[in-house]
């Protein structure tokens, strides 16, 4: 068996020899070690409410929202906004190897970069919200569902709606041992975001989604999802709407944070 196995092995290193998914340089993991180091954990010195990283010169005092001096612990962007969520986090800034990874697993279907994707959101998980009481994952729903017509919500799936993220949502509830709701739905077509200001984009996404299950989400702190955090408007939306569902707190949690 294990002379089979090894030739098994050989037959698929020698097919499909085993390279990384960004470089394309001969590794033994899915991204190799070089890739990996250009990939920084945001660590503390981030914004305590919605995550942004620092700029050179800020030093933001740790601590939960909500407790200390809000001046402190949080940015000029959470003054000024009026976000739905209690804390937003994510893993890392969205560099072109951390970009490329998303890209791949997102659009050519390289179901295996899971891995490494996961990684990232149990390491962001367990730095910041271990210590907090999560019951729920939910995760925002790319593509709108044109059967949905307001009266019956549609109970099946259109072809590969969203499933990369659900498939990480999954993963990570088996990891966290957290259901994964799957509550989201997007009811409305909307523009690309890409390229629209802030304001445009809040009142292009503006009521697009709804809760499924109001029962299941009402009184519960709930954790969302999702790839990169751009400006935090679609996050920041599906917050409101989990809110309106009764929902207690909404943390967000997302591999990157920004744009190239
Ligand atoms: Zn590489
Ligand atoms: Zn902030």
């Amino acid at each position: 068996m294990a002379l089979l196995s090894s030739l098994g092995h050989f037959i698929k290193d020698t097919i499909f020899p085993p390279i990384c998914a960004v470089c394309g340089s001969l590794c033994q993991d899915s991204v190799c070690k070089s890739c990996l180091s250009n990939i920084k954990f945001l660590g503390a010195n981030i914004c305590q409410r919605c995550g942004t990283p620092a700029s050179a010169g800020d030093i933001f005092q740790t601590g939960n929202y909500g407790t200390k001096d809000q001046q402190k612990i949080s940015c000029s962007l959470c003054r000024l906004e009026d976000f739905s969520f209690y804390m937003a986090r994510s893993f890392a800034i969205y560099s072109k190897e951390i970009a490329c990874i998303i890209h791949k697993y997102k659009y050519r279907q390289l179901y295996f970069l899971s891995d490494i994707l996961l990684y990232f959101l149990m390491t962001a998980y367990e730095y910041y919200y271990s210590g907090q009481k999560i019951e729920l994952i939910e995760t925002v729903p790319a593509i709108y569902k044109n059967t949905f017509t307001g009266g019956s919500l549609p109970e099946t799936e259109t072809e590969n709606d969203s499933g990369h993220m659900r498939l990480l949502a999954a993963k990570l509830s088996s990891c966290l041992k957290i259901p994964f709701g799957d509550d989201i739905i997007k009811i409305k077509k909307t523009s690309r975001q890409q390229g629209l200001g802030r304001t445009q984009r809040k009142l292009n996404i503006r009521n697009s989604f709804k809760v499924k299950n109001c029962i299941k989400v009402n009184g519960k702190n709930i954790l969302l999802l999702d790839d990169v955090w751009t400006t935090g408007s679609t996050l920041n939306e599906i917050s409101r709407q989990l809110k309106n569902a009764g929902a207690e707190k909404i943390y967000v949690l997302t591999v990157a944070r920004g744009a190239l």
